[in-house]
């Protein structure tokens, strides 16, 4: 199909200092939670994003010395020549198909502890540094600002070496040299204190970067337009004085915004292009190009934020991750297509785990390289067998999509009057409309296979599945939240759980209105708890959360959502319970325990939400194993993620009949 020509401007190439991007997709630096560990994973990954179509691809994070070290979250590293090796694989594999590579040279300061190398973290005064780490920096005095800035160069010219065209100096989420541009910088020396002197470390590096390198690289800076998070104009008073001060000194400016729990938000709390009012004052300041993210996955907008004249380039990180090939789609007139990120943030646990990216969309995000799947072409099936899938929630429908593309006749049985399982069920529940994506993706492209059936109300049992009579049966029937509280803090059911008052968020999502007060007992620790005491709160009742953890919904600490969860919960004045395990369940109340000490405290509650862990609902699948060809797959096998239930059911698509095995290959740094 040919592309729709109001896109047109999309592909335009703009120029960047002494190199031209040949189209305005703009892929920002984003970790990958690969850096330099993984050499060839990283470079395969960011090679697939420019065979897709993303005209510039830059790298994560790179360190530039080892005082700059983020262990145990793994960054590049252009220290030396062995990093010079192995980033240019990363260099070759976005070059090989004509886009720019981008290389974001970075020193955390105060952000980094080096526990890995134990050099002395630097900052412009002695301040705390790490994350909750016992040590401060060492107040850098002239000699260290000299060193910052010849391992900055040193790095540029390694950047150079290694084929890099654009080269960044990273002034923005609280690294080093954004802890100089702050006002809390209050250095009596010409790096700190006014406006003017903060900006001088930016200011020499950026100067010195281009005159060391500027004949053939371009410089980004990559810079905060606000000192907040939201669209607070007094928060871009400073930013605006700086970036006048700087304008047009580098060839590229990159612009986010201080609060990453906002930049980067989940689609629970910001929507799409959620930067623009903070940052569309920039270009009014500055002839350079600008790029900005904002989870851009609708042409429309990014065409309109072009021609308003906000960006110059679509910055996307996550659209990236999610459709690494959305610039190609566009381009090849098939927006339909385009796998739209739905704002998880699951690709942001990678990082903060210290293990390879995932996503919930992509299932072959991070496996570019160990496993050798990319996210638009599969091979072709390896049999004549026809294949019954039996659910269609996540895991189910990608199993479908992935074995309809590898040609395989399949039919998918579904219990309920819609598919999507608990994607479509979940998407209902406050901030998570987005999420739908997940099904509405898989049924456009399922729709375009004449291979591929589904059948809805039709809840399948044994002898329906052996009479159907499919060479192989996929259970992908999903898991039931447990009413019983058995989860990590209690191995066995609570007293009192039989009673009616206890529920699931199960019941909730199926339409169950409970009666207040209630108890919402999280002992799953990721989102549902926090939702589900929401939305009853939004329905007029009275809410307690109850956790053993130290803070509400913990893990989403790696989605970047905690402190956002936690403010909504206390702006909607529903009480809070840490450290408190639910001990039973009598006529009225819900009895709490300490975890520390055990004493006991009660709670009025009509209704008691059992929030801990989920069964599987594979009973089908142990009445027929060993009768006939079948597998589990997705929350029937193991209940977790929806990024687990899709990899889980294009895992069994892929390796379905293979006649060589799906490698998992070990990374390791080239030397
Ligand atoms: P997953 O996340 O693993 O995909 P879900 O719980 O989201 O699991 O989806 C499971 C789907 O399976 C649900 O939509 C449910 O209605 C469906 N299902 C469960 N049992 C049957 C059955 N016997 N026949 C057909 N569909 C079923
Ligand atoms: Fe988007 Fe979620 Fe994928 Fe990240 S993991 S790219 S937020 S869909």
């Amino acid at each position: 199909m040919a592309r729709d020509p109001r896109f047109d401007l999309l592909f335009e190439p703009v120029e960047i200092g002494p190199v031209t991007a040949p189209n305005r997709f703009y892929q920002v630096p984003h970790c990958t939670g690969m850096g330099y560990r993984r050499p060839n994973s990283v470079a395969a990954l960011r090679g697939v994003k420019a065979e897709g179509g993303w005209g510039t691809v830059c790298t994560e994070y790179c360190s530039i010395h080892p005082s700059s070290d983020d262990e145990p979250y793994p960054s590049a590293s252009i220290w030396d020549d062995g990093d010079i090796r192995a980033m240019s694989l990363t260099v070759d594999k976005i070059h090989e198909h004509g886009a720019l590579a981008g290389i974001e040279l970075w020193h955390g300061g105060a952000a980094s502890a080096n526990n890995y190398t134990r050099e002395v973290p630097l900052g412009p005064y002695s301040m705390l540094a790490g994350v909750y780490d016992p040590l401060q920096t060492k107040a850098m005095d002239k000699s260290d600002i000299k060193d910052l800035k010849r391992w900055h160069l040193e790095a540029a010219r390694r950047a150079k070496r290694a084929g890099f065209d654009i080269v960044y100096v990273y002034a923005a989420h609280w690294y080093l040299i954004h802890q100089f541009l702050l006002p809390s910088n209050r250095r009596t020396d010409e790096y700190g204190g006014s406006v003017e002197n903060r900006a001088r470390l930016l200011k020499e590096l950026i100067i010195e970067t281009k005159e060391e390198i500027g004949d053939t690289c371009a410089v980004a800076v990559r810079f905060s337009a606000s000192t907040g998070g939201e669209d607070d104009d007094q928060n871009t008073t400073e930013p605006r004085e700086m970036l006048e001060l700087l304008g047009d000194l580098p060839d590229l400016w990159d612009i986010t915004v201080h609060d990453y729990s906002y930049e980067m938000g989940t689609s629970r709390f910001v929507p799409e292009a959620g930067l623009e009012k903070t940052m569309s004052w920039v270009k009014s300041v500055t002839d350079k190009p600008v790029v900005s993210v904002g989870r851009f996955t609708s042409p429309e907008t990014m065409l309109r934020l072009v021609r308003q004249g906000v960006i110059d380039l679509i910055g996307a990180a996550r659209p990236s991750i999610a459709d690494p090939f959305l610039p190609m789609k566009i381009a090849e007139g098939r927006q339909d297509e385009i796998r739209e990120c739905i704002g998880c943030n699951i690709c942001y646990t990678g990082d903060q785990t210290g293990t390879p990216i995932r996503c919930t969309q992509n299932p072959t995000m991070g496996e570019e390289w160990r496993k050798g799947w990319h996210p638009e072409y599969i091979p072709e099936k390896g049999s004549e067998s026809s294949v019954l899938i039996v659910g269609g929630g996540p895991a189910g429908l990608e199993a479908a999509l992935a074995l309809g593309q590898r040609g395989y006749e399949v039919a998918l049985t579904e219990a309920r009057r819609e598919l999507g399982g608990r994607v479509t069920l979940e998407s209902r529940l406050p901030g998570l409309e987005e999420w739908v994506r997940v099904r509405d993706w898989r049924l456009t492209m399922i729709g375009k296979l004449k291979n591929v059936d589904y059948y809805l109300e039709s809840e399948i049992d044994e002898d329906q599945i052996l009479e159907y009579g499919a060479d192989h049966v996929v259970i992908a029937t999903g898991a039931k939240w447990r009413h019983d509280g058995v989860g990590r803090w209690h191995a066995q059911p609570i007293s009192g759980w039989e009673s009616t008052r206890v529920i699931t968020p199960d019941d909730i999502l199926a339409g169950f209105q409970p009666e207040g007060p209630v108890v919402v007992y999280d002992d799953d620790h990721y989102y549902i708890g926090g939702v589900i005491a929401e939305l009853l709160r939004r329905d007029g009742l009275d809410v307690t959360l109850v956790t053993p953890a130290n803070e509400i919904s913990t893990w989403t600490r790696h989605t970047e959502e905690q402190y956002r969860i936690q403010q909504r919960i206390v702006e909607l004045e529903i009480p809070i319970e840490t450290c408190m395990a639910l001990a039973r369940v009598t006529a009225d109340h819900a009895v709490l325990g300490s975890i520390y000490t055990g004493r006991t405290k009660e709670i009025e509650a009509a209704t008691v939400v059992m929030i801990t862990s989920r069964a599987p609902q594979d009973a089908l699948y142990h009445s027929l194993a060993g009768q006939i060809a079948i597998d589990r797959i997705g929350d029937c096998l193991n209940p977790g993620t929806i990024a687990t239930a899709v990899y889980s059911g294009h895992k069994f698509a892929r390796e379905l009949d293979a006649s060589v095995p799906v490698p998992f290959l070990r990374d390791s740094r080239v030397v």
